[in-house]
Parts: structure tokens; sequence; C-alpha cells
């Protein structure tokens, strides 16, 4: 199971989104300074961090009156994969795992992601939070996914950039977890000692350049 904003794509687009283009364009509708915007904004961003309004671009749109979806689109020029994260999505499909994505980005995010990236088609399956009716944050998420999807708590790997997620994963009995510490390019690696940590997914891959091979990730999860 893998998530994808600061998991496979750089979080560059999406703090990028949040911290500064909306602001802006917040600003310039309602005739009001920049940093202002960034304060009022940053401030009702807060309080529905972790929630699942939070990831949603309805409630934002509405909130703010502005197009949310049309800016991200207007701007998914900036929408990456982290370094190494195609590759490595490449060769986990092509191995014997099923392999999910788990998000809690909203669709039209994650219909925009994979117009330019092609990211949803690497996945046997896709989770968002919003079908789900709960962010991933919740306890009630993670047993909705296990009603879809049934898998099994020991044998299967989640690996996220948001400790809160990864711990509400470890309340449910998932054992395996792994934390990416470098969601975005822009920002060195942030420190966490809660969960076993990657820099990147890159770094499950083998050095051996041929065949490429999920050599750690084979020892992780015994995948053939
Ligand atoms: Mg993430």
């Amino acid at each position: 199971m893998l998530d994808m904003d600061g998991t496979l794509l750089d979080l560059a687009y999406d703090n990028y989104m949040w911290r500064e283009h909306i602001p802006a364009e917040y600003a310039r509708r309602n005739s009001m300074g920049e940093a202002e915007a960034r304060e009022m904004l940053s401030a009702k961003f807060r309080s529905l961090e972790g929630k699942l309004q939070w990831y949603c671009l309805d409630h934002w749109s509405e909130v703010l009156d502005l197009d949310v979806k049309a800016l991200h689109r207007r701007e998914n020029a900036r929408i990456c994969f982290l370094p190494g994260a195609r590759d490595f999505l490449q060769v986990a499909q092509k191995h014997d795992v099923r392999v999910l994505l788990v998000t809690n980005s909203h669709r039209d995010t994650l219909e925009i992601k994979t117009e330019v990236t092609g990211i949803a088609d690497f996945f046997d399956a896709v989770y968002t939070s919003h079908e789900m009716g709960h962010a991933k944050e919740d306890q009630p998420f993670w047993h909705a996914l296990y009603e879809a999807e049934g898998f099994d708590r020991e044998t299967t790997l989640f690996i996220d950039d948001n400790p809160i997620v990864l711990e509400s994963a470890r309340t449910f009995g998932i054992s395996m977890l792994l934390n990416v510490t470098r969601p975005d390019t822009r920002w060195p690696a942030r420190e966490h000692r809660d969960f076993p940590a990657i820099e990147s997914v890159a770094s499950l891959l083998s050095q051996e350049p041929n065949p490429p091979a999920l050599t750690n990730l084979e020892l992780l999860i015994g995948a053939d």
C-alpha cells in the first residue's frame, strides 16, 4: 500500500499550491496583501488539518470562493514524481505482489495528477479517503479499506510520509510500516524516530541496474 503525495509524487507541488499560489490568487481576488492572505488561509487550513474536509477541493472552492480545481490544473506543469518513484512503481508492477494506492487525495487532484504522470495506472486498485468517507488519520478509514480489500495486516507493507497516518495504520494493526522522510524535494529530509525511515521509495530498489529488482522490498514482504 502506497500513499501518493509526498511518497510517490513530489509534495513541492501541493506545498506551492496551498502555501503560495492559492493565497496569492485569493489576495488578488479580495484586494488584500499576499502576506495577509497567506496568514489568514494558513489559519483556516490549520483548523481542519488531517480532517477529510482539509483534503477536499470542493470544500475549499466554496469557502474561498475560488475554482481550486482550475487553479490546480493551471499549474499542472509542476506535478512530478519524486526521484526514482516512477522506476520503483515500474519494477513493483512486474512483481507478483498486489500494489494499492491508498490516498487522502481528492478525486479532482488525483485526476489531474494522473493526467500528468499516469500514476493511477501503476496500481491494481486505488482507494481514496473520500470514497471511504474518512481520512487515513481516522480508524474508520482502515476498517472501510479492510472491508473493501480484505488485506492481511501481517503481510501488508504500507508506505507514507505522514507519521500521523502511519500511527493510525499501526493502531489498526498493520505491522510493516515505512516512513518517507523527504516528501518535498525543495526541503531536506525530516527526522522521525517512530517508524523505520527511508528518504525515498527509490531506496527500496536494488542497486544492481540489471535486471532492476526490489531486493530490499523482497526482504521486507517476501515478494517474488
Ligand atoms: Mg502523503
